[in-house]
């Protein structure tokens, strides 16, 4: 890998894509970054040094302007009721990020507590002149950006860039997508020009004048105001160098059956949802990687082919849902149709109700469903096949669809590694509110909604060997 990026030499010589860019501040001039001055890369949704586009443009910029290049992770004290487990994750990758950003002679700074607090005061003290930062369709990350530009005065250059999806979002389409049908055509269509290799980012040669800050790891977990009772996961550790551990492992070992994904006895899924999420991996070397592999080996490419449709089709769908839908975590974010057979079927007779708590604690009357949130609590990861039989049940066992949702994400955002997450967001709306999918033959509760239930589960896969994997704590 290090080698296929060392072949373009530096940022500077690469041609890079514009429209990965959007000026959030436009510079009000043609140079936006004067001598003294230096560019800032907060980095948020994509924790990683190398094949980040944001960072790329970053060290582009700073590189055409002679000037040293800084980056900074704002560690917010609670997000969505992530507890520790994910915090874990998420500051284990930055260490790793730390060692190879003062390895490039980058200056990484932790900055404590909520963009709009920290980075105003930090953009002045540090004097910069253009401030990069990498993009996030959800309202949280979107408010942290919005806030912290209110209280900025407007004098520093700020550009965001899509660096997790392959084909920029707002280039993908300039609207709500029907469904992955309507998006595949168009990625298909310019995904050569956006699913290129990567420049490396290299040692930069303008220095800022202090030392490279030293962090203390141990001040920002203690930092944090979240629920410390649920840790770490023992299959995933954090950090860009077990991300491309797995994805040696998914390629030799697990590819080759991708085509029995649906199956939750069969290791065949890459297992590198949690990585993706954080941004630690890119999707595009996944997908460079994965691709190689079937070049060099034929018997490879179905499973590549539908590694591409889940992992760049599906997954900017979800992107392009929470972009361009307000309402990507409530019923309002259905489609009229949906929306409609949900209403009619609100005061259908549920068979049982359960409490957030019951099914939190895996108490239901489904031993395939406790299985299944078992599965979530303890390794923090279920099985993608299995989320969808767990969010249709959920809808037949609460008050509403409404409380189906709440409870389906909060329990997905609370345990699962990869939660809080565009994928989270549609996988829930997709099986409560129909998002993506078509009307079926109408039933009970469901309305038109597609059913999932545990005969047919029991017809696709050995339900009581995955039960008896996660029958006790
Ligand atoms: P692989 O099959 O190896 O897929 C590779 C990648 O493709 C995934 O990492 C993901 O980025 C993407 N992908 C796969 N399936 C989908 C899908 N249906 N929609 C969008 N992208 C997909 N995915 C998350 O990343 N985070 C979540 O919180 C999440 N919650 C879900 C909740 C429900 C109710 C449902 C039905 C699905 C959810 N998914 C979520 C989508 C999917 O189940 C997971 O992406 C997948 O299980 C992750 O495991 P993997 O990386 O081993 O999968």
């Amino acid at each position: 890998i290090n080698q296929s990026r060392k072949n373009w030499g530096s940022p500077m010589m690469f041609p890079y894509r514009m429209e990965r860019v959007r000026p959030i501040i436009p510079a009000t001039s043609p140079q936006p970054i004067s001598p003294g001055q230096c560019v800032l890369y907060w980095m948020s949704r994509d924790t990683r040094v190398q094949d980040n586009w944001a960072f790329i443009h970053a060290q582009r910029m700073a590189l055409q302007a002679r000037v040293p290049l800084l980056a900074c992770f704002c560690l917010v004290p609670k997000y969505l009721g992530a507890p520790l487990r994910h915090f874990q994750f998420l500051l284990g990758g930055l260490v790793e990020v730390q060692k190879e950003c003062s390895q490039l002679n980058i200056p990484f700074h932790m900055l404590i507590g909520f963009a709009k607090d920290v980075l105003p005061q930090f953009l002045k003290d540090k004097n910069v002149g253009l401030l990069v930062n990498d993009f996030s369709p959800l309202k949280g990350p979107m408010s942290w950006m919005n806030e912290a530009k209110e209280r900025m005065d407007g004098t520093v250059a700020w550009d965001q860039v899509d660096a997790h999806n392959i084909v920029p979002c707002w280039t993908a389409s300039d609207k709500e997508e029907y469904g992955a049908r309507t998006l595949r055509s168009k990625i298909h269509k310019v995904k050569d020009r956006y699913l290129t290799p990567f420049p490396a980012i290299v040692k930069h040669p303008y220095s800022m004048i202090e030392e490279m800050p030293q962090i203390d790891w141990v001040a920002c977990e203690a930092s944090l105001e979240v629920d410390r009772s649920i840790g770490a996961v023992d299959w995933a550790k954090a950090g860009t160098s077990h991300s491309l551990v797995t994805l040696h492992s998914f390629i030799t070992k697990r590819l080759p059956n991708y085509g029995k994904r649906n199956d939750p006895n069969v290791p065949a899924l890459s297992q590198l949802s949690p990585w993706f999420h954080y941004g630690q991996i890119s999707v595009a070397r996944a997908i460079l990687e994965t691709e190689q592999a079937a070049k060099d080996k034929p018997s490879l490419r179905a499973g590549f082919d539908t590694f591409f449709e889940e992992a760049v089709i599906r997954r900017e769908l979800s992107d392009n849902f929470c972009f361009y839908n307000s309402n990507y975590d409530n019923i309002d974010g259905a489609k009229p149709w949906a929306k409609q057979t949900l209403l009619a079927h609100m005061k259908d007779k549920r068979p049982i109700l359960y409490t957030f708590k019951e099914l939190e604690e895996c108490r239901t009357a489904d031993d395939l469903w406790n299985a299944a949130q078992m599965q979530m609590n303890r390794e923090g990861k279920c099985h993608g096949f299995m989320r969808m039989y767990w969010a249709k049940k959920i809808l037949e066992w609460t008050e509403n669809p409404q409380q189906a949702l709440e409870f389906s994400i909060k329990l997905n955002d609370k345990y699962s590694l990869d939660g809080r997450d565009p994928n989270g967001y549609v996988g829930c709306m997709w099986s409560i509110c129909g998002t993506h999918d078509q009307g079926w033959a109408e039933r009970e509760v469901f309305g038109k909604i597609r059913y999932m239930n545990y005969n047919g589960c029991k017809r696709k896969f050995d339900v009581a060997g995955f039960v008896s994997k996660y029958s006790k704590y």
